[in-house]
């Protein structure tokens, strides 16, 4: 899965693949552990 979002430190659109982002303007990454289960493919 990939979309787009905003930064949540310093507001930059970043791609998230898999749940994931690092953002290349402040080097901030996350992960999407708040989000309840969507899809558990992996596990
Ligand atoms: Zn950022």
């Amino acid at each position: 899965m990939i979309e787009k979002k905003q930064c949540v430190v310093c507001k930059t659109e970043v791609i998230v693949i898999n749940c994931h982002y690092s953002c290349k303007n402040c080097g901030f990454s996350e992960n999407c552990h708040d989000i309840p289960h969507l899809i558990d493919d992996d596990e």
